[in-house]
């Protein structure tokens, strides 16, 4: 039996899970989305992703046609009848279909749409050996002009910036802001150690919120690491003693390499290390 995806509060075999051509979500990439991941068959900080979800949606002034709590059951349903405990689930609310022009109030009909899948995870070796990055040239979206915060269905622009790390050999790319500063990566929060202290841009840089961000520095404070969030450049990138970057999709992973040139001591760091252990055991309900 193949999987079930859940539109709007049906069921559909993967085959037969559509949207019209006509969908402003498909058009204009307009709508939201969220990733999260479930261990164990618990969906990991669902709360944290349905707030992200919902602000998302107020940013761009679209009204999810289903409460929390109803979205946060269809969820768990929905894992549960496709059998999938350690899984990747993709949620997405549409704008809904229109007419061929941009105005959002001549839509009708949001999709709300619940993919659970498994997940494809960096292979192992990365998580051992550390990622090799690249800064790339074009720079993460000015929040006045699209914010980062906004987990919005266009991700043109970190498409652009991940086509160009590909270009140069790598999987992930860091993108800086307008001013220069570090931001984000294309799917990814970074993070870098400095003097036992870590180190992340803060969310005026232009970034999303990361979730599993959010973790990790809750994980630091509870070991009493200090941990700051501030402006940083690609200098301090270059001389950090560690880096490593956060995501739904791949948890913790260190960085080694950026630019071509070696991060620290050209392994993953203790930090780092410890992090991972950590973030490993939080996501699958040990701590
Ligand atoms: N930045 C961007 C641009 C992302 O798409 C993601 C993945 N959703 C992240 C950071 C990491 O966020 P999270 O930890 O909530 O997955």
């Amino acid at each position: 039996m193949g999987l079930k995806v859940w539109i709007n509060g049906r069921l559909y075999d993967k085959a037969d899970a559509k949207v019209s051509v006509y969908d402003h979500g498909l058009l204009y990439g307009d709508g939201v989305f969220e990733g999260l991941r479930s261990y164990g068959g618990n969906v990991f900080k669902l709360e944290r992703h349905l707030d992200r979800l919902y602000e998302s949606a107020l940013a761009i002034r679209l009204k999810i046609p289903i409460e929390r709590e109803a979205l946060a059951k269809a969820v768990n349903e929905t894992l549960h009848v496709n059998s999938i405990a350690d899984g990747y689930i993709r949620l997405v609310v549409t704008r809904g279909a229109g007419s061929l022009g941009l105005d959002p109030n001549r839509t009708s009909d949001p999709q709300v749409i619940i993919i659970t899948d498994y997940i494809s995870l960096y292979p192992q070796e990365l998580y051992d050996k550390g990622l090799e990055i690249v800064t790339v040239s074009i720079p993460r979206n000015h929040a006045a002009a699209l914010s980062p915060r906004i987990k919005s269905l266009n991700y043109l622009n970190n498409i652009l910036a991940k086509l160009e790390g590909l270009q140069a050999g790598c999987s992930e790319a860091l993108m800086l802001n307008l001013k220069g500063e570090v931001a984000e990566c294309t799917g990814d929060n970074i993070f870098l150690v400095r003097g036992g202290a870590l180190l992340t841009p803060p969310v005026d840089a232009g970034i999303l919120e990361g979730i599993t961000r959010e973790a990790v520095m809750e994980l630091a404070r509870t070991k009493g690491i200090e941990v700051r969030e501030i402006a940083l450049t690609k200098h301090d990138v270059y001389v950090a003693d560690e880096c490593f970057l956060t995501g739904t999709a791949a948890e913790v992973i260190p960085v080694v390499k950026v630019d071509g040139r070696s991060i620290g001591t050209g392994e993953p760091g203790p930090m780092t290390r410890d992090l991972i252990t950590r973030f490993h055991r939080l996501a699958r309900g040990a701590i």
